[in-house]
């Protein structure tokens, strides 16, 4: 299989892969494409236009109209910036079942291979070594305990003045890690040849030197 100069992040939810894709993407030079912000988008609209995942047409009506784009960390949907909305208790309550519809990931797994299929981009989601870009020269697994997602996640929302109750948050996560790894279409696994990083004991300077350092010591130096 051909080598694309892509680092292909994946892992479940709250292990910090958007904040570490970032920081990697910003040491390389290269851009960061957040496929999660995807799926967040096409909920915040399917909530907006009050699909129900019952009515089997809903969401072919509502995929073609959705324009989504990223840049400088920010997410546009049909031209309105969702950055903020797209974070909401509700899209992160609704993404997980919707994302397991094989049209939306058909949808959005092609948009990604047209923004990222050129080469230079840390991608980071659920199945971008497996499923959107086998061939990428660097596929990392990174993992942490449900505790450890649990206990950032609450220190996170408590910075920002949202009292939270952790063992929630651990409940919410194992939730979505359900949800995300036994879904029939691309569910949430290692990819063949992806290397695994457990970040439990690691802080986020750690994480990104780490697989920064992994990534040039396997080729990535000539990328
Ligand atoms: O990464 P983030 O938590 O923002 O992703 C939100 C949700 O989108 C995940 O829980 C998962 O259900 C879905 N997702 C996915 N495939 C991806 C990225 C995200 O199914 N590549």
């Amino acid at each position: 299989m051909a080598s694309l100069p892509l680092i292909a992040l994946d892992g479940p939810s709250g292990v910090g892969k958007s904040t570490t894709a970032k920081r990697v993407a910003a040491e390389l030079g290269w851009d960061y494409l957040d496929t999660g912000a995807m799926y967040r988008s096409v909920a915040l609209a399917a909530l907006r236009a009050k699909l129900t995942l019952a009515d089997p047409d809903a969401l072919e009506r509502l995929l073609p109209g959705l324009e989504l784009s990223q840049g400088g960390g920010r997410f546009e949907l049909n031209g309105e910036d969702v950055s903020e909305a797209i974070r909401a208790p509700e899209v992160t309550a609704l993404v997980s079942p919707l994302s397991a519809d094989p049209r939306v990931r058909d949808t959005l797994v092609a948009q990604q291979r047209r923004i990222g299929g050129r080469g230079r981009f840390v991608v980071d989601g659920r199945d971008i070594g497996t499923v959107v870009f086998p061939e990428a020269c660097c596929k990392v697994f990174l993992t942490a305990s449900v505790q450890a997602r649990a206990h950032r996640r609450f220190l996170e929302l408590q910075a920002k003045g949202l009292p939270s109750d952790e063992s929630e948050v651990a409940r919410d996560l194992a939730a979505r890690d359900l949800t995300d790894s036994t879904r029939a279409v691309a569910p949430l696994r290692k990819a063949e040849g992806a290397w695994e990083l457990d970040s439990s004991a690691l802080n986020l300077d750690e994480v990104v030197k780490t697989i920064v350092a992994h990534h040039l010591a396997h080729g990535g130096a000539q990328a």
